[in-house]
């Protein structure tokens, strides 16, 4: 694929970053070295490896020294982003017309693996962003592509995904903020409940009602920022994902016009499924990017830590443990990596396949984390270890964009009713 618009900066940037990154690989390696059979360029093509190298380069240089002080001090690091879009990280998998950088899925996902090895609240909320600049891009007319796409693909403005409400969650297709057509406007009246980003982003993409009960009476608006009647909760504290904040998004008699309607009255449930679908396959990635950066802290543990006159990697427990978590590494990796393949092709087995990888990467990269914070004791417990933010970010990918439970809801509804 030729490299185009902001993809072509990428790719020239990697081509100058990358021999930097070689040094401080190399240079790592003397430390610690990467055991190829965990190493996450495997596979890729040549391309996919050289944007690969620059999302690590940009997650080691410009998110790791900083994530644990944005954890602590709940930073939600604007600036960072706004580099990160400079590489064409804004959006990803947006069409290069409207700034996007018309990547693939797969491309996407070893980038936010990349990206999350040096932040993964931050990496995590630049995915969700993502996908709501690609629903602009995909359902929006050309109208509101141009009008959105290009602010959201820099972050110059930012954006926030709103399906969840007090009383639906699980159950999405049951929520209730009303969106009543007055004129040439909607006026909505309603809440939704932990908003990612919210309050401190521009762009709201709201699932609203505007016909019946259930899923079909359910459509899709952009709120903007400053909108009469749009308000927030106050921010959640939170056991992880300090670096992005989270609020109720409130509507009081707020008039939206008709023209901010992404697709067709009643098609926003499946817009937002649409969305979710590649928004699962983004946070099983940010779950790969910490468990890889896990198992190499545990390695790089071991190998130093004594008790009982030996270092601990002499010890054959934990030699198993390491190598069931480097499996389970690899094997979530080839998972996301298949459905994200899917997701790009459109294939029919999509949308279970996303929902496996989220299921399994998410419980799976959890468990390698949480073993990893296990093997080095009561430092893993302190805050002065990165391990310990590794476990508390992750955690809640086992419960958003769907909860697990809900994965296995759709993979076996799929199961049981395809032919
Ligand atoms: C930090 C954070 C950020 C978030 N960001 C966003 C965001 O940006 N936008 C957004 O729209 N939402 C967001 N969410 C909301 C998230 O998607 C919901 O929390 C999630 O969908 C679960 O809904 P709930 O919390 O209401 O749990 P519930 O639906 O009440 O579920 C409670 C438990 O019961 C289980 N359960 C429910 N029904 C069943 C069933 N039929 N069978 C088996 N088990 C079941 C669930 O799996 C869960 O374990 C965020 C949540 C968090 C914590």
């Amino acid at each position: 694929m030729a490299a185009v618009g902001p993809l072509a900066r990428v790719a020239r940037l990697g081509s100058s970053i990358c021999r930097n990154h070689r040094l401080i690989l190399n240079r790592s390696s003397q430390r610690r070295g990467i055991a190829s059979c965990i190493d996450p360029a495997h596979g890729l093509t040549d391309e996919q490896k050289e944007f690969q190298k620059v999302a690590f380069d940009f997650a080691a240089n410009e998110m790791a020294p900083h994530m644990a002080e944005w954890d602590q001090k709940e930073i939600f690091p604007v600036e960072t982003m706004r580099k990160a879009a400079q590489l064409g990280f804004g959006g990803i998998y947006v069409q290069p017309d409207v700034g996007g950088s018309g990547l693939s899925r797969l491309d996407t996902s070893v980038i936010f693996e990349a990206l999350s090895t040096g932040c993964v609240s931050t990496t995590a909320y630049i995915s969700i962003h993502n996908m709501c600049a690609w629903m602009i891009d995909t359902f929006g007319n050309n109208e509101q592509r141009e009008k959105f796409c290009p602010d959201l693909c820099s972050m110059e403005k930012f954006a926030s995904y709103c399906l969840t409400e007090p009383g639906s969650g699980s159950d999405a297709a049951s929520l209730l903020t009303s969106a009543q057509r007055k004129g040439d406007h909607y006026i909505l009246n309603g809440s939704k409940a932990f908003i990612s980003g919210g309050g401190d982003t521009d762009v709201y993409v709201v699932m609203c009602r505007t016909g019946s009960k259930g899923p079909k009476g359910i459509s899709c608006v952009v709120v903007e920022k400053g909108t009469l009647g749009l308000s927030f909760g106050k921010k959640e504290q939170k056991v992880g994902w300090n670096s992005q904040p989270t609020r109720a998004v409130i509507f009081e008699d707020c008039a939206v016009p008709v023209t901010n309607r992404l697709g067709e009255e009643g098609q926003g449930f499946s817009i937002a499924m649409k969305g979710l679908n590649g928004g699962r396959i983004n946070i099983a990635s940010c779950s790969l990017g910490a468990a890889h950066a896990c198992v190499q802290l545990a390695r790089d543990h071991l190998l130093v830590r004594k008790q009982f006159g030996e270092t601990l990697s002499n010890n054959q427990f934990l030699q198993f443990k390491l190598a069931e978590m480097a499996t389970k590494l690899v094997a979530s990796r080839l998972l996301v990596r298949e459905a994200a393949t899917a997701l790009q092709e459109n294939r029919s087995d999509a949308v279970s396949l996303c929902s496996m990888a989220k299921l399994f990467a998410t419980d799976e990269c959890f468990n390698i984390c949480n073993q990893a914070l296990q093997m080095h004791g009561g430092y893993g417990y302190l805050k002065d270890y990165a391990v310990q933010q590794f476990v508390r970010d992750i955690r809640v990918h086992q419960i958003l964009e769907g909860t697990n439970e809900v994965m296995r809801m759709i993979i076996s509804r799929n199961l049981l009713t395809e032919s």
